[in-house]
């Protein structure tokens, strides 16, 4: 019997009702997480073939950039976190859809749910969640960077320096115009990005928009104190009349630094029917053969992907701001 397993033992004989459910059905993201040691971090010790020739490439291009020296291939997640994506696909009662009531429910200060996952929806969508602290970090950080990043394709690579590939936008010169405000430079202005969700290159166009557009009701978004919104709908950059996907990613200042909160789901769910171009993602969807068991593979590289992608930027993005965040 190993250390750990006495630890556990001794912990869930404190805690019957979370040994009950380690009982019925052995961990779960709470006990891996009551098992870590806080703030323990794990290097990312996978990366598929085709990351590992991405990053020569990533790093032949950056040479020279002034921010060359944040780009930094070492990448580390907190270990409960990598742990707990490892315990399969989340139970349907732990997951939100895209509706809009269930966007209301994710900025209610009562919802709870676990901090990350992912799983299989209707119309075999597959979705992701995550919530973490970017320490030191602030919202208005979060906000620079969704309007510093695009104009150059490695500052993308900053990001996730093996996986992120190629990043534009259509109108270059309203994002960097800083005479706007943030909202007029982001919103309608798409966002082609190409990166490796596990081993395959994805190329998508991302089309921000403003919270209340997705769903989110205006007062209840301001009230949760989030000031900061990079989400969208999102379609393939290869059929731009077809809506696929809603990703959100919405950040406020807590104690400590900033938090943000991330959904992704991509797939024909019904509930993004009331954006257009979403009624065509069943047959798009069917013919590119994306079925149930298809989405949760892409579920879980893309759990896996956003894990370390939000995690290495909270590790650049402070000291990133300071020096290059008058731009
Ligand atoms: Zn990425």
């Amino acid at each position: 019997m190993s250390d750990g397993t006495l630890a556990r033992r001794s912990l869930l004989k404190s805690l019957p009702l979370l040994a009950a459910g380690a009982a019925m059905m052995g961990s779960t993201s709470e006990s891996v997480a009551a098992e870590t040691p806080e703030n323990e971090r794990a290097p990312v010790t996978y990366l598929p073939v085709s990351a590992q020739k991405q990053f020569f490439s990533n790093k032949e291009a950056i040479k020279g950039k002034a921010y060359e020296s944040f780009f930094n291939p070492k990448l580390e997640v907190p270990t409960a976190d990598a742990l707990a994506l490892q315990l399969g696909p989340l139970d349907k009662a732990d997951c939100l859809t895209p509706s809009v009531a269930d966007l209301n429910r994710l900025i209610d200060p009562a919802y709870k749910s676990p901090k990350q996952g992912y799983a299989v929806l209707e119309g075999s969508t597959a979705y992701v969640q995550n919530r973490m602290v970017f320490p030191g970090a602030t919202a208005e950080m979060l906000r620079w960077w969704f309007t510093w990043h695009p104009i150059e394709r490695e500052r993308y690579m900053l990001w996730f320096p093996q996986a992120h590939i190629e990043n534009s936008v259509k109108d270059p010169a309203r994002l960097a115009n800083k005479n706007l405000s943030y909202e007029d430079r982001i919103y309608d202005n798409p966002n082609y990005v190409k990166e490796l969700v596990g081993p395959a290159p994805m190329e998508l166009l991302i089309r921000f928009t403003d919270p209340a557009k997705l769903g989110f009701d205006a007062g209840a978004f301001k009230r949760a104190g989030f000031t900061a919104n990079a989400s969208g709908i999102v379609g393939p950059a290869q059929a731009t009349d077809v809506i696929n996907s809603m990703m959100i990613h919405i950040g406020r200042d807590v104690d400590g630094g900033m938090e943000l909160v991330s959904r992704y789901w991509i797939g024909a769910h019904p509930e993004l029917r009331r954006f257009a171009g979403a009624e065509k993602a069943a047959g798009m969807m069917q013919k590119v053969g994306f079925n149930d068991q298809v989405a949760e593979m892409t579920a879980y590289e893309l759990a896996v992907h956003d894990m370390i992608e939000f995690n290495h930027l909270a590790s650049i993005l402070p000291a990133l701001y300071e020096r290059f965040g008058q731009e």
